[in-house]
């Protein structure tokens, strides 16, 4: 059954919750927010690719920044940094243009290709929102990273879309229930730009334990 808008989420949520489900959830259900050196460079970035002319035309590619996506079966909504529109026999009729176009979005990133799948979920789910949009089918997308200034082709497999589904689902439940969860300590948790909210190192003990443990630390480094 599609989502109501009121409970539409932010699409850019699951790099969070794949990341860690607790930084989601200090951002997106407790509206927490702490930057870093990595989130600000990020965020130049993408207003960078937000930022130049909205729409070009190359040859047989419509080029558009900064579109509006949605959809009402994932319940998200959110931005796509560019989406390339291929001319195809395949695609959907845009408004204004003569043909039929394929989309293809492409996500800019700071840094590196990562070593797990947190980027390709984001683009799946834009590909998934275009899909439902335009109703066409989005094959391919591509992902540019600005350290090593080159862009990867990323195919919106089966498998891929089910895990999107499957994560988006999951996040309404906890959004439902309000439901942040506890400290998990990973190593994730020293590049989180939360953990000075999240107090990871309270680890198991409980505030009170943890506030009378600095008394002491710090009582200790007086008297030394
Ligand atoms: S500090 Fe660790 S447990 Fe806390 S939100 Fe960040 S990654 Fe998650």
């Amino acid at each position: 059954m599609p989502y109501k808008e009121d409970d539409y989420l932010s699409l850019s949520g699951i790099q969070h919750f794949e990341f860690c489900r607790r930084q989601w959830a200090l951002i997106h259900i407790e509206q927490q927010w702490e930057e870093n050196l990595r989130t600000v460079e990020g965020h130049l970035l993408h207003t960078r690719a937000h930022d130049s002319l909205k729409t070009e035309t190359r040859n047989d590619i419509i080029i558009t920044r900064g579109m509006p996506v949605f959809s009402a079966e994932l319940g998200i909504y959110g931005v796509c940094d560019v989406v390339e529109f291929h001319r195809s026999d395949n695609g959907a009729l845009l408004y204004g243009r003569d043909g039929k176009y394929l989309p293809y979005p492409t996500e800019y990133k700071r840094g590196r290709p990562k070593s797990n799948d947190i980027d390709i979920l984001q683009l799946t789910a834009q590909a998934m929102c275009l899909e439902e949009m335009l109703c066409c089918e989005v094959k391919s997308g591509f992902l540019f990273y600005g350290e090593t200034r080159h862009r990867y082709e990323v195919n919106f497999t089966n498998e891929l879309k089910d895990k999107v589904r499957k994560r988006f689902n999951e996040m309404h439940q906890y959004y439902h229930r309000r439901y942040t969860p506890k400290v998990k300590i990973s190593k994730q948790c020293k590049g989180c730009s939360l953990q000075h909210i999240c107090l990871p190192m309270l680890g198991k003990k409980s505030v009170n334990d943890y506030i009378n443990s600095m008394i002491k630390e710090g009582t200790s480094e007086k008297t030394t």
